[in-house]
């Protein structure tokens, strides 16, 4: 068997593998196997850029890790990552903000990362690179000559041409992208996005394949400079029964004890998110005044948690939508609330996962209203997280990956903030039998598509790739 070598922007430090708030890194904790070696940013930055990786060994994890020189980690993420090419992968153009020297800053760190891992790597090593902030890795490592399998995974959605061509340098974005020999996508939409760009903005002609049940392509294969590329659907998930069990075991700790006893009857509901303009938090905080405007029987009925990480604290972005946050926060609670009686509660910290486990399953109502999202993990684990016998009912936006398989959620626009507000409405009335039959449909999908079944898909469709993938082996 293969060795498999992941790499992600960020790998946390061996021994202290709390998850942080974030998809991504909840997702590789769990991918990251013994015997597997993990490179990426140590978390530090230093004078200047690391060019050998620190190794260290945990649970039979190998951790390589280098340190960032403080101008290219502010030009690689804070500048070109964050602020120019996540906007436009999350569909918000009005927010990239393009630097040529970002850009270039961005292309010099996955050089440097390149650099330092290609001499750690062994012929038959399988290498999974993670997350935009990563696409020229593979470009990178080949002009070293690294021929080894590499593949990648987008846990962001991807977009139309015409979101794509309005980020500069875009195409040729997309050509690097085309030097791995595996390209995985969380749902058929963005796979079918990013045909739409290879043919469009690449000008390359990719064969369509003409999927059994007639529904839209779960695999694409075309060929671009002088090496094949097969596109994937690989939805992630999380480990649905171990989560469960969690949460089953949270129910008694202190924590959630505490906020049952303040419910003090009231139904919860309960929001969990980084603090990014791509969740919607604004727009959700909205719909809640308007569910106390439209619906006064809810008042006093209810009380809204939102746990809001924050997230990428020196993006001005960031700053003003946690700004504009704690305005609207308040002013819903000063409108709403009794002397007895708060409607927002909201926390700018992240929890433990167990104590959020005990929180989703204390939870009448799971609000997941992302504007876009690549996946969106949280409504999983709100579903995982319910006790079956009486369980919580999920109000799921339409622009987020989960929503393709979770139609048993009260599925919602976002941007509608009366639609917003009428499906808290139904969800807060809802019946038991209807949220039993609700929560069982999406329960039994949840643990379907888990984090194991990801990574085994992806890794098999990345051994089956031949080596030395250039044109003309089979694909
Ligand atoms: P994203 O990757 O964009 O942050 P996801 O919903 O896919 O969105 O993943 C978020 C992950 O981070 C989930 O596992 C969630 O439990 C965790 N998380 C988000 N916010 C918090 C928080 N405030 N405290 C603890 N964990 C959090």
């Amino acid at each position: 068997m293969a060795r498999l070598v992941v790499v992600s922007n960020r790998v946390p430090q061996p021994r202290q593998r709390l998850p942080q708030a974030g998809g991504l890194a909840v997702v590789l904790a769990d991918a990251v196997k013994s015997g597997s070696l993990w490179f990426g940013w140590s978390g530090k930055c230093a004078p200047a850029t690391a060019t050998a990786a620190t190794l260290q060994e945990a649970g039979g994890v190998t951790y390589a890790t280098i340190d960032l020189g403080e101008t290219d980690h502010r030009l690689f993420y804070t500048g070109f990552g964050n602020g120019a090419l996540w906007p436009m992968l999350l569909f918000r153009l009005g927010l990239i903000n393009f630097r040529p020297e970002e850009y270039a800053g961005y292309r010099a760190v996955n050089r440097a990362y390149a650099r330092a891992l290609a001499p750690l790597l062994q012929p038959d090593d399988l290498i999974w690179v993670h997350d935009y902030l990563l696409i020229p890795l593979a470009e990178e490592l080949r002009a070293l000559g690294v021929d080894n399998r590499i593949g990648f995974f987008l846990h962001t959605p991807f977009v139309p041409p015409a979101i794509l061509s309005a980020l500069p340098r875009a195409a040729e974005l997309l050509g690097s992208l085309c030097a791995y020999d595996v390209v995985g996508f969380q749902t058929r939409g963005y796979l079918a996005a990013f045909k739409d760009c290879v043919t469009q903005v690449l000008n390359v002609e990719v064969p369509n394949i003409q999927s059994p049940n007639g529904q839209a392509d779960e695999t694409v294969c075309f060929s671009h400079g002088g090496r094949r590329v097969r596109a994937i659907v690989d939805p992630v998930g999380i480990d649905a029964d171990a989560f469960s069990r969690v949460a089953q075991r949270a129910v008694g700790s202190p924590e959630t004890r505490r906020l049952a006893a303040s419910l003090d009857g009231r139904a919860l509901a309960i929001g969990v998110d980084r603090l990014d303009y791509a969740k919607g938090l604004p727009n959700r905080v909205e719909a809640f005044g308007r569910l106390f405007e439209q619906h006064p029987e809810h008042r006093r009925q209810v009380s809204f948690l939102q746990v809001a990480a924050p997230s990428r604290e020196d993006i001005g972005d960031y700053q003003s939508l946690r700004r504009q946050l704690d305005r609207l926060v308040g002013d819903v609670n000063g409108r709403y609330s009794d002397a007895d009686w708060t409607p927002l509660r909201y926390m700018t910290r992240p929890l433990g996962r167990r104590t959020l486990a005990g929180f989703y399953r204390l939870a009448r109502v799971g609000v997941v209203t992302p504007l876009r999202d690549g996946m969106n993990l949280v409504a999983k684990e709100f579903i995982a997280a319910q006790d079956p016998l009486d369980p919580g009912v999920l109000i799921l936006s339409r622009f987020a990956g989960a929503a393709d398989d979770m139609a048993g959620a009260l599925i919602v626009n976002p941007f509608d903030a009366d639609e917003v507000a009428e499906a808290m409405h139904a969800a807060l009335s809802m019946r038991e039998e209807e949220r039993k039959a609700r929560h069982e449909a999406l329960h039994a999908q949840v643990r379907r598509t888990t984090a194991n079944r990801f990574c085994e898909v992806f890794l098999a469709q990345l051994q089956r790739t031949p080596r030395h993938g250039g044109i003309g082996h089979p694909a």
